[in-house]
């Protein structure tokens, strides 16, 4: 891992462990490290986010690169998003004008839409698992496949998982759900509540 990149900066923090920024040595490409301790917290939802989204290429997707192991940690190398969190852009305009809020909606059911395409559903999409990119049109990047589940890999969805404050009524009623309806209805909640 240190021969062949080298850290910048902190990108952020989750209950897996830490985000950061690193350099590729000798391409100069930036990319974002995801590390996570190795031991008990490599489970079945590491597994299934390292599988799931490997197989997802997409343009509003941050892309999967590799995976490397270091002496205590997983490292989950993947494109950078320069741009940050929707969560913050939106914070930050206040609300957005309906050309920005299609803009980006455009962007991001288009990433969803690609997810189920390939019988992926995310189950923990959120704003602050929105990213964008450093252009000054931003490309919208779906992170974190840490919730996410396959119709093909892996049974039908059933378990309580996602956002406590954003999670849907019928994931807490502990029956078996379907993950793509899902997303299409959280996000017309968002964008109502949001933008
Ligand atoms: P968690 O499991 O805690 O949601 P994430 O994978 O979403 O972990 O990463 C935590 C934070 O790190 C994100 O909310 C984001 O701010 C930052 N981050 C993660 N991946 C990237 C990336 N590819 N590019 C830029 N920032 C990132």
């Amino acid at each position: 891992m240190e021969e062949r990149y080298e850290a910048l900066k902190e990108l952020g923090s989750g209950n897996f462990g830490v985000a950061r920024l690193v350099r590729d040595k000798k391409t100069k490409e930036l990319v974002a490290v995801k590390y996570i301790e190795r031991g008990k917290k490599i489970d079945e939802n590491v597994q299934r986010e390292i599988i799931n989204h490997r197989s997802l290429r997409h343009p509003n997707i941050v892309r999967f690169k590799e995976v490397l192991l270091t002496p205590t940690h997983l490292a989950i190398v993947m494109e950078y998003a320069a741009g940050g969190e929707l969560f913050e852009r939106i914070c930050n305009a206040g609300r957005f004008s309906e050309d920005e809020a299609r803009f980006f909606f455009q962007q991001l059911i288009s990433g969803v839409s690609y997810c189920h395409s390939m019988e992926i559903c995310h189950r923990d999409l959120k704003l602050e698992n929105t990213l964008l990119d450093g252009s000054p049109m931003p490309r919208l990047k779906i992170c974190d496949f840490g919730y996410s589940k396959s119709a093909l890999l892996h049974s039908k969805p059933k378990s309580a998982v996602g956002t406590p404050a954003y999670i849907a009524p019928e994931v807490l009623s502990r029956k078996e759900y379907d993950g793509k309806v899902l997303h299409a209805l959280f996000y017309i909640i968002i964008k109502c509540d949001h933008i």
